[in-house]
């Protein structure tokens, strides 16, 4: 299954036997090689599921594809500790957080099996003597690129959807973190997905994702990745006028009132940062502290950042290295320019001794009161960098808020019951969390941004719904 695409059922190479290396974030080892597919294997998955559009998959009743999607389910549970060991290994991870990315890809099969044989059309009221349905139909074949962050769970989510509402579907994972893409395959393959549904296409973005996302075949694209390569994406699409979804970064701001339950904010606020080593569209990467509970904030938050320790996935500690040593030089450059600037550092995590020499870990930071115009509050630096900032009152949290061009998540802390309303009507993202933050949030919830964090959702019923288009029928009976 390494070293190979998995075209209409079956395991082969990139045509010149071309591969891809897998490094492991932790030690910088090599564990394993994906095939660096190219536009021909691109064209080969897009006309396997052309065919499934019009095959078995096409005739599989909608409960029976619930069905499915369900066994796929149950079968990464049957299979977590293998797909926890992979996960965890190829992003570099901390396992707790792998376990729980599993749990959350099965639980994405387990919600979309079920809601299969729930989609439905509409019939409207229109002129005596006429009957108007619109129907709604799979899209056809959906193409999805995602990024290497959280490979599980954006499988869950993109395919889950995809595969419930009857799409036959092409996935170019990421070429920085895949084996578990791969395994899954093999999985739903198992569970009795029929030849063409599923298709995946390792390799290189500018290679294998440009052929996908500038292919004619493709009926719909989800893109999920960085805002720079979105626009790459869109425009390729654009030349067949594919629609897409584009779910982009994020500089998510967790805002903390001077009535916040502190106890509850501070554990979730460091969370939300080091999850992931902050490599998380959503992580709340600003913290936006009312000046009442600035110094308190900032000593107590400063407290819990230098407790963290940091470590390989193996040693499972609080946070895990950052993917590749090009992601630890970027995060260490916002991190010399922030010295430059001179914003001072409030605390920093420390890397445990027994962390390999050869891996690419980078320290857990705050930075005090960083200016609102500084690239660290506004640039999405994906690595575990918070920035802190006070603000006055509520009109000042919301500028500042808002003042990104970002609009993905954000947190907001406080007791009153107006003003938690006032503040999640004010902030202009596609997510608001009160007292909580759900880090991306769950199955259930539907996601996605506005501004350049993206369009489209995906999760939730609402993603489901993306993945299907409507056709008006009008039936003149007199
Ligand atoms: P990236 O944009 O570099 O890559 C994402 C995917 O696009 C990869 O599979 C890559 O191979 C592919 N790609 C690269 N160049 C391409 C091209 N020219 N044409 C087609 N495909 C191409 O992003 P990344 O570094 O893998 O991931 C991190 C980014 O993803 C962050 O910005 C993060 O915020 C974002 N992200 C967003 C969400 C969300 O739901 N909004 C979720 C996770 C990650």
């Amino acid at each position: 299954m390494q070293g190979c695409a998995f075209i209409a059922d079956k395991w082969r190479p990139a045509a010149d036997g071309r591969t891809i290396d897998m490094i492991c974030p932790s030690d910088g080892a090599v564990i394993g090689a994906i095939a660096r597919c190219e536009a021909m294997e691109v064209d080969a998955a897009v006309a396997a599921a052309r065919a499934a559009c019009g095959g078995a998959w096409a005739r599989t009743p909608a409960a029976d594809r619930g069905r499915i999607l369900a066994k796929i389910g149950m079968a990464i549970l049957d299979h977590a500790e293998a797909l926890t060991t992979l996960e965890a290994a190829d992003t570099g991870k901390p396992l707790k957080q792998a376990r729980n990315d599993v749990l959350a890809c099965a639980r994405y099969f387990e919600f979309y099996g079920g809601c299969a044989d729930k989609l439905h059309g509409e019939t409207l009221p229109f002129l005596n003597g006429y009957q108007v349905l619109v129907l709604r139909e799979p899209r056809g074949v959906t193409g999805h690129i995602i990024p290497w962050n959280y490979p599980l769970q954006m499988f869950g989510r993109t395919i889950g959807g995809s595969l419930a509402a009857g799409n036959a579907t092409v996935i170019k994972p990421a070429e920085d973190a895949c084996l578990s893409v791969l395994l899954m395959a093999e999985i739903a393959a198992e569970c009795g997905l029929p030849a063409g549904a599923l298709n995946v296409v390792p390799g290189l973005g500018e290679e294998a994702g440009a052929a996908l996302a500038g292919h004619g075949g493709i009926d719909y694209l989800s893109f999920t990745g960085s805002s720079a390569v979105g626009t790459l994406v869109q425009r390729a699409a654009a030349e067949h006028h594919t629609p897409c979804a584009l779910e982009l970064g994020g500089k998510s701001p967790q805002i903390i009132f001077a009535d916040a339950d502190l106890e509850t904010v501070l554990p979730v606020v460091a969370n939300a940062i080091v999850q992931n080593a902050g490599q998380t569209c959503s992580a709340g990467s600003r913290a936006l502290i009312h000046r009442d509970i600035y110094d308190e904030v900032m000593a107590r938050l400063a407290e819990r950042i230098s407790a963290l320790r940091v470590g390989s996935h193996a040693m499972d500690l609080d946070c895990g290295p950052v993917i590749n040593r090009q992601q630890m030089q970027r995060v260490e450059g916002f991190m010399a320019r922030a010295a430059e600037s001179q914003i001072r550092v409030a605390a920093q995590g420390n890397i445990d001794k027994a962390a390999p020499e050869t891996g690419f870990y980078v320290k857990p930071t705050l930075y005090e009161a960083v200016p609102p115009a500084h690239e660290l509050a506004q640039e999405e630096v994906f690595g575990p960098v918070l920035a802190a900032l006070a603000f006055k009152d509520e009109a000042e949290a919301v500028a500042i808020g808002n003042g990104v061009a970002y609009g993905l998540v954000a947190g907001v802390w406080t007791e009153n019951g107006g003003r938690q309303m006032r503040m999640a009507k004010a902030l202009r993202v596609g997510q608001v969390f009160v007292n909580g933050y759900g880090a991306g949030g769950g199955v259930e919830l539907p996601f996605g941004g506005v501004k350049r964090s993206g369009h489209g959702r995906e999760k939730g019923f609402e993603g489901l719904r993306e993945f299907t288009v409507s056709k008006t029928v009008v039936i003149n009976h007199g």
